[in-house]
């Protein structure tokens, strides 16, 4: 008999865990997981799957809005927002059941309670004691709120997907994912939405071309961005709206608050202290190239350790970490190629290297870009265009890098994602032929590279 009540205990239910809580399962571990909210974590609850959701019923006002020129007769569209939310709520409520019984079909012993380490090997949970060979930490993270006056009126995406009702006008500051997305769901659905962001142009980080491409797009829809916009306090007035101050003494009253202002790693109260587990300056677990931590029998995965706050990169943690401790070793995940898209409206498609990123790191680059009127608007006089992006290495002719603002960016770059961690070349790209008509075969036929 083992000397402990299992070989692998997971804290925390979402991506990451249950993946790793799953495959070590299968690999003949006795695992069992610790869940205090929901199954599925921060994606099926309260992230990617109600967001993308809300991206289908707020796109649709877009699509309404150019039937009329494909013929289309509709009567004034109006939209119910209880009926949105709720079918939401019935549908997660859905994805709980199958990620439940997805752990109990594995033979996963499911502790549904807040569970706090004890020490290096033990877990208490529910009043009771478990020891374990290993414990892994995939509690994820939360969002993060500034600490300025009144910010307790403010909301965030947590609370966002079950608002009782939409409001008329809505702040969302931010200038990350999240505030982005929802900016663009609420701006479709009716809302008069403004952005404040505090820097010069949000999506830090990505592609200056790209930015600059949304930018335009959102202001041609409407919304009203903010830039180098900071907010100083947020007060209630009688109306029921919120008042806000800004940096520069200009004062909005707006329907509703949304901050969307990063996310951070949920240690609290893990009791991390009995152990040997160190966090970085961010509160991230600290981890090595195995997602070890100092403590030898700890392991962390997904957005506690604040690397990569994706869904699929906890997935390929959570996967590695059960190969690693109970199969023949994990397949090291590659995080310079990863693939992501932000479902804004029009969304974001992107893999590999931004432009400036290839220059600092001394590549000589050759850039290929299109901009074009998507042909679905050819009828319409939506102005949008769609915009598509290569950074090619001028010396070894690889692609580092693609990008795309448009429809189905997302599921475009994923497909070009496979050549680009494959390392295909510019001319790889051009023998393959183009699937006509579609936006995506642009990539395939930028032929003269731009002078920069
Ligand atoms: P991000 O870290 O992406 O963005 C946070 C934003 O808030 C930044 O623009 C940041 O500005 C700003 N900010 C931070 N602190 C303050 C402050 N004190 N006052 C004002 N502004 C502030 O976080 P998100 O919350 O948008 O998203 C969290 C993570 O979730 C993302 O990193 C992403 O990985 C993941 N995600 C992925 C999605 C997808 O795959 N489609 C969708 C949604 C989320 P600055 O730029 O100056 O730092």
């Amino acid at each position: 008999m083992s000397e402990f009540d299992y070989d692998l205990y997971v804290i925390g239910a979402g991506s990451g865990g249950v993946r790793c809580a799953r495959t070590a399962a299968g690999m003949g571990a006795k695992v069992a997981i610790a869940e205090e909210r929901y199954y599925g974590g921060t994606c099926v609850n309260v992230g990617c799957v109600p967001k993308k959701l809300y991206v289908y019923g707020s796109q649709l006002a877009e699509d309404m809005a150019l039937a009329g020129s494909y013929g289309w007769s509709l009567s004034q569209p109006e939209f119910h927002w209880p009926t949105l939310r709720d079918n939401k709520v019935n549908e997660i409520r859905r994805l709980n059941g199958i990620y439940e019984s997805l752990l109990t079909q594995a033979g996963v012993d499911i502790h549904p309670a807040r569970a706090r380490i004890t020490g290096p090997n033990e877990v208490a949970v529910d009043g009771r004691r478990y020891s374990a060979r290993h414990i892994l930490v995939a509690v994820g993270g939360w969002p993060f709120l500034p600490d300025i006056p009144g910010i307790e009126h403010a909301i965030t995406s947590n609370e966002f997907f079950d608002l009782p009702a939409l409001p008329a006008t809505a702040l969302v500051v931010g200038g990350g994912y999240i505030a982005i997305e929802l900016a663009c769901i609420l701006h479709n659905l009716g809302v008069e939405v403004t952005v404040s962001y505090r820097r010069s142009l949000f999506l830090r980080g990505f592609d200056e071309d790209l930015r600059c491409h949304l930018r335009d797009c959102l202001l041609q829809k409407g919304m009203t961005l903010k830039f180098d916009h900071n907010v100083e306090s947020i007060t209630a007035n009688s109306e029921g709206e919120f008042v806000v101050r800004d940096s520069d003494d200009g004062v909005e009253a707006y329907g509703l608050v949304l901050y969307a202002t990063g996310r951070r790693p949920l240690v609290e109260g893990l009791g991390l202290e009995a152990t040997a587990v160190t966090l970085n300056q961010a509160g991230a677990i600290e981890v090595d190239e195995h997602y070890q931590t100092a403590e030898p029998s700890i392991y962390a995965v997904g957005d506690v350790t604040d690397r990569v706050q994706l869904t699929p990169v906890a997935l390929a943690e959570g996967m590695y970490v059960a190969h690693h401790l109970f199969g023949e070793g994990g397949r090291a995940i590659n995080y310079d190629v990863i693939p992501t898209a932000i479902f804004t409206q029009p969304p974001i498609g992107t893999v590999g290297l931004t432009e400036q990123e290839a220059m600092e790191r001394g590549h000589q680059v050759e850039v290929y870009r299109s901009a074009f009127a998507p042909m679905k608007y050819s009828f319409s006089h939506k102005k949008e265009r769609a915009l598509m992006k290569l950074v090619v290495d001028r010396d070894s002719n690889k692609v580092l890098g693609a990008h795309m603002v448009g429809p189905e960016a997302g599921e475009i770059i994923q497909g070009i994602g496979i050549a680009v961690s494959m390392g295909a070349t510019k001319a790889q790209f051009d023998q393959t032929i183009g699937i006509h008509p579609t936006s995506a075969e642009e990539f395939v036929t930028m032929r003269t590279p731009v002078t920069i």
